[in-house]
């Protein structure tokens, strides 16, 4: 959603407090359980945007794949900057994300999707690189005190996560570039395709490394397309 917002020209001053922050940073971010609010679980559209590592917490959580989550209605897809790309599904009159429980709560919290740790925190792009923002209008909590960053999103192996979310953005921002200058749509399709199969739709082993599995789809991916 973060991203989004910044691609269209949306200013940093005016979504967030001006500041980047570091995973080593301290950041008003904590809301102390979330007590009484859904708020950004609710009403999301299509922003809970699924990566490969979601795809892969997912499968250890749920035993599930991409597959069966489109099938049960979990998940659904959408075009996002002219990638297809998968997004937790919003359903009901009040347009609760399809994990919010009963009570109001996250029934997949272990395994929850890296923009729901993030919230309210996002990602600022520049130079190859991110750095994190805290966005202002988007969480009601007015108590909210600091937390260091790395210890908000809580992601196990900070540094290759990094990484990870540096690599995968900026290849979709390739393949966007790619996309775009093409004429032809039947690279678009087979690019989309290839994105979904090679990163999404082929299971991921639970019981391997997360980094390792990506690093070698995406050599296959990189040297087969780009
Ligand atoms: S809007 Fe803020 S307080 Fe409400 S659920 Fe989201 S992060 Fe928690
Ligand atoms: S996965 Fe959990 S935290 Fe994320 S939007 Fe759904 S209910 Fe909220």
């Amino acid at each position: 959603m973060e991203e989004e917002d910044l691609r269209r020209n949306v200013s940093l001053a005016e979504i967030s407090d001006g500041r980047l922050y570091g995973c080593n940073d301290m950041v008003k971010a904590d809301c102390h359980g979330c007590v009484g609010c859904a708020d950004c679980c609710r009403g999301m559209g299509n922003s809970v945007i699924l990566d490969p590592l979601d795809l892969y917490r997912l499968e250890a959580g749920l035993g599930k794949g991409l597959q069966v989550l489109l099938e049960e209605g979990m998940a659904e897809l959408n075009v996002v900057d002219g990638c297809v790309l998968p997004n937790l599904r919003m359903a009901g009159q009040k347009e609760s994300c399809v994990f919010l429980n009963a009570e109001g709560r996250c029934s997949i919290h272990e395994f929850r999707p890296g923009i729901c740790r993030l919230f309210p925190l996002g990602r600022y792009y520049e130079n190859g690189d991110f750095k994190y923002i805290l966005q202002i209008h988007e969480c009601p909590a007015g108590n909210r005190s600091k937390v260091k960053v790395s210890r908000w999103i809580d992601t196990p192996q900070q540094e290759q996560n990094h990484e990870f979310i540096r690599q995968w953005h900026y290849l979709l921002k390739d393949l966007e570039g790619l996309m775009e200058g093409c004429e032809e749509e039947s690279l678009a399709k087979q690019v989309n395709m290839a994105v979904l199969h090679v990163f999404y739709l082929r299971r991921y082993e639970t019981d391997r490394d997360f980094y390792e599995q990506f690093g070698e789809r995406c050599e296959r991916f990189v040297q087969a397309f780009l």
